[in-house]
């Protein structure tokens, strides 16, 4: 290995693209299904972590930046446009996606209008080569570079996953040399399952807040994501006593019903993907003493 060569790299990523373009999609893609909320430690008021990816020695830091693309009227739209696109500068790499059916809209030509302003280095990429034609992919690319000096062009499907290997290889050499900010566990679906659990917790509290004590416990038991991108998670609800189950199960199961509908309806909205939830109840009365929990959900015991 030549010197260096091991050097770690590290940075942000600020993808920006009109709505559809494919940015979940392309997501999805770059960092697996596993990885995509993080410690929100890291989020900055200008862009928000997406997701973290490892290519090699190199951590992709995904980041979006909410408000870029609308067409600001007022003075407040113009100044969130305004501190959008300071969170696409702060960026090392942008990458503009663009789907390529739809071709040059007014939003993808405003968009790409101000990327020689950001001085960073910007790639376009062009999405959805499945639906379009070779030759038209060539005339597009061109009119676009006519547009913006792109460091690069990418023609992928963010559905498929053609094109996807290149355009992450690319951006981790692009990146500079710097220490990883994330653990490497960080990278693991931990962080997630604990936020599912946050979330399920809440729904049981705001649906029969006056019926339980505040020692009801959730845990994630299993989180599995698949290759059409929905995921399946199961987690169970810890109670003390035999009443208080009965009281979050509900009659027939009504209430516990209504619960895992409400989660799962956040947890779908947050992961920005289709989630099946399963919740089951358990009585335990000594859950919340249980050293093997806390190690489980990567707390101290007696913290
Ligand atoms: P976003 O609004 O930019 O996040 O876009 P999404 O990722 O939600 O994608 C919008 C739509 O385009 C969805 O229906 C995707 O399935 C579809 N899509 C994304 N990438 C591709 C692609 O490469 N090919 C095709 N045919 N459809 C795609
Ligand atoms: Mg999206």
């Amino acid at each position: 290995m030549a010197e260096g060569e091991d050097r770690r790299r590290c940075g942000f990523i600020a993808i920006v693209g009109a709505p559809n373009a494919g940015k979940s999609t392309l997501l999805n893609a770059l960092v697996g299904a596993k990885v995509s909320i993080v410690s929100p430690k890291v989020q900055t008021t200008r862009s928000r972590v997406l997701g973290i990816a490892v290519e090699g020695n190199a951590q992709l830091v995904y980041v979006d930046t909410p408000g870029i693309f609308s067409a600001p009227k007022r003075r407040l739209e113009r100044a969130m446009v305004q501190a959008a696109w300071q969170g696409a500068r702060d960026a090392d790499v942008t990458l503009v996606l663009v789907d390529a059916r739809r071709g040059v809209t007014e939003e993808v030509d405003r968009i790409a209008g101000h990327v020689d302003e950001l001085g960073n280095v910007a790639i376009l990429v062009l999405n959805k080569i499945d639906l379009v034609k070779r030759t038209a992919l060539l005339a597009l690319a061109a009119q676009l570079n006519g547009r913006a000096a792109f460091d690069e062009t990418f023609m992928i499907s963010a559905l498929n996953g053609d094109g996807v290997d290149d355009v992450r290889r690319h951006l981790a050499a692009r990146l500079p040399a710097a220490e990883w900010l994330f653990p490497e566990d960080q990278l693991s679906d931990m962080p997630q399952r604990l936020l599912a659990a946050e979330i399920t917790r809440e729904q049981v509290f705001l649906q029969l807040h006056q019926e339980l004590p505040y020692d009801v416990a959730v845990e994630t038991e299993s989180w599995e994501a698949f290759e059409d991108g929905s995921i399946r998670v199961g987690q169970i609800v810890y109670v003390r006593r035999e009443s208080q189950k009965g009281i979050v199960l509900g009659k027939g199961g009504g209430r516990i019903k209504k619960i895992g509908e409400a989660a799962r309806a956040e947890l779908a909205a947050m992961l920005d993907a289709e989630v099946h939830l399963v919740v089951h109840v358990k009585v335990q009365p000594n859950w919340i003493d249980d050293p093997d929990r806390y190690r489980d959900l990567g707390l101290e015991h007696g913290a």
